[in-house]
């Protein structure tokens, strides 16, 4: 079955050091890829997920030392949310208080105990407790050196985008990006793909709301998964039809990408599965070693020289 929802989410974060022991410590998700952002070299792009790097898993995040924070609005990622074992979030509970992470009281959405923290630089994320099923990935908990396998979070559970209006993206997900809607609940509309793993997009339209303003702890876009180049195309021909732009197909070493800004304002990325995080280190090293693309090896001296240290 053709999977469909989340490939990736992409934020900013402050100094490289903090996002690593922040998500790869406190929240034991695995390191999965150490390389550079391809569009500013001289900048980490560092990749989380689980033991595999299995699309609809991985979290991304360009870290600025010198970041300034991000102000939150409409046109934007609100909070992206993990899954957990249903039974592992009382464990989580105890873990945010013990490691002092500022964190919301469980609260239940959409009938799902979830758990609301920020990470160091105030981004928005939440641990959702689900019911593994036969396809709930529960194999594939990463065993980190402070979250067991059987706690470990199985995956992104899905993203809240904050928007004006929530029809014109809604039409995008379902008529394009393989979405339906499943929910509603309050200003909540939640949408939801084929894959068991980052499976869901849930709007909240709030009208009138400010936009936001990038920066650290803020999205910069969301990715969205294609089985193929050709499921790829197809879609951005289907955007260009209702008169999006949609940029050139770019290779991003791990997949290939295509962007465009959706009519709610959120930047929207297609990669395709292939051809996954083990096509240049094996999967037991990786995020092991800085890796570069072939065009940038060259300079391999000079991009570590200005990189800050983080192992
Ligand atoms: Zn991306």
């Amino acid at each position: 079955m053709v999977q469909t929802g989340l490939h990736h989410v992409t934020a900013f974060s402050g100094p490289a050091l903090r996002n690593l022991d922040f998500h790869t410590r406190i929240l034991g998700l695995r390191l999965v890829k150490k390389t550079v952002n391809f569009d500013d070299p001289g900048t980490y792009h560092l990749y989380y997920g689980d033991a595999a790097g299995r699309p609809g898993t991985i979290l991304t995040f360009f870290p600025i030392e010198h970041a300034a924070p991000g102000r939150i609005g409409v046109g934007e990622t609100q909070e992206t949310a993990f899954r957990v074992p249903r039974a592992s979030i009382g464990w989580w509970t105890h873990r945010l208080i013990e490691k002092g992470v500022a964190h919301e009281p469980l609260v239940q959405v959409f009938g799902e105990p979830t758990l609301r923290f920020r990470d160091p630089d105030g981004m928005m994320l939440a641990l959702v407790g689900v019911d593994m099923g036969a396809e709930g990935g529960d194999a594939e908990g990463w065993a980190s050196s402070e979250v067991p396998a059987e706690h470990a979070v199985r995956g992104l559970h899905g993203v809240t985008l904050l928007l004006d209006k929530a029809e014109p993206t809604a039409a995008i997900l379902t008529e394009v990006l393989g979405l339906g809607e499943v929910a509603r609940e309050g200003n909540l509309i939640r949408f939801a793909g084929s894959a068991a793993i980052g499976g869901l997009v849930t709007l909240r339209a709030v009208g009138g709301f400010l936009r936001g303003r990038p920066g650290a702890g803020s999205v910069h876009h969301i990715a969205f998964r294609a089985a193929d180049d050709a499921a790829q195309a197809a879609m951005g021909e289907r955007l260009t039809a209702r008169g999006l732009h949609v940029t050139e197909q770019r290779d991003r070493q791990y997949f290939r990408s295509i962007y465009f800004r959706e009519p709610g304002g959120v930047l929207f990325e297609i990669a395709t599965d292939a051809p996954g995080f083990a096509v240049d280190e094996p999967v037991e090293a990786l995020g092991s070693a800085l890796k570069l693309p072939a065009g940038l090896e060259p300079h391999r001296a000079e991009i570590e020289a200005v990189l800050p240290k983080v192992a």
